[in-house]
């Protein structure tokens, strides 16, 4: 299947960059995920918007207008071989003839990456035992509402969770949690549902959003305010939430059970209402 770089379709194994791309040396890029279900793309606006303000966040010229990237996932979406899919956007600050941590010259053009990849949600039996985690404290910049290539600290934090054979590691810092490695956080507590507020601090998550939406659309009681770490160990329902995971029970934190160790009935129905809201655009 082919992949896009730099204005052109591509086999993977013909795509090339260069090793001086402030991608590879300085992690100097932003990317983005979009879901793809039965080839249609989910909220591909609003990944597309956050792709922007990420850009803006970084002072990098969006390289290609919004029909263009469209353009691209459609493209990519039609010549792969599944249905469901995840497609990866990727811009860097481009390749200049040498090392400088300042910008290179307007001339240098941005790179230019995407690809898909088959979107496996986790599955029925995932979903019915829940998953483990653990919390690692939070040792990320101050700017984690951008969706930026250097992710070593979140590599990290996901890597100390799989060595435990867990899930995904929820950061903690001052004493609140912000979300996951690779996803948001939810709280549930008394039939409560608690979500951390958007930040400089946090990811503003696409499907956070969505959940957000449809807490609201469903009467379901929520605030949106800082969770203490205190809280978090003794919610009666943890969720973590991402594009490619949707909404998944976190059942067991550093060992101990959430609640009852089972999925709880709020993110049951979360989950739920997340896929008749993604079956009623999609047939739309
Ligand atoms: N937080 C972080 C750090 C992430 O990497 C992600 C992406 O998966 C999310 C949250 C969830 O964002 P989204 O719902 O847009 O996939």
């Amino acid at each position: 299947d082919p992949v896009y770089l730099n204005g052109q379709f591509l086999p993977l194994a013909e795509a090339r960059v260069s090793p001086l791309d402030r991608g590879f040396l300085y992690g100097d890029g932003v990317y983005e995920v979009i879901p793809v279900y039965s080839r249609r793309p989910f909220r591909m606006a609003e990944h597309l918007a956050r792709l922007q303000a990420t850009l803006a966040g970084i002072h990098l010229g969006n390289p290609l207008p919004l029909a263009e990237w469209q353009k691209i996932v459609e493209r990519l979406v039609e010549q792969a071989p599944w249905d469901d899919q995840s497609i990866y956007l990727q811009v860097t600050r481009g390749a200049d003839d040498k090392r400088d941590h300042a910008f290179p010259p307007a001339s240098v053009p941005a790179t230019v990456f995407a690809f898909a990849s088959p979107l496996v949600t986790p599955s029925p039996a995932v979903r019915a035992a829940g998953v483990a985690a653990i919390t690692v404290t939070d040792q990320r910049w101050a700017r984690c509402d951008l969706k930026v290539i250097s992710l070593l600290a979140n590599v990290l934090a996901r890597q100390q969770a799989v060595e435990l054979g867990c899930a995904e590691a929820l950061l903690i810092r001052d004493s609140y949690v912000k979300e996951g490695a690779a996803s948001n956080v939810f709280v549930v507590k008394d039939g409560l549902l608690l979500a951390p507020p958007k930040t400089q601090l946090m990811l503003p998550g696409i499907t956070y959003d969505v959940i957000l939406e449809l807490a609201a659309q469903h009467q379901q009681p929520l605030e949106v305010r800082e969770i203490a770490e205190a809280e978090l160990r003794t919610a009666d329902e943890v969720w973590m939430t991402s594009s490619t995971k949707e909404v998944l029970a976190i059942t067991t934190l550093d060992g101990k059970p959430v609640g009852n160790g089972k999925p709880g009935p709020l993110g049951v129905r979360m989950w739920q209402w997340y896929q008749d809201f993604k079956n009623t655009v999609m047939r739309k």
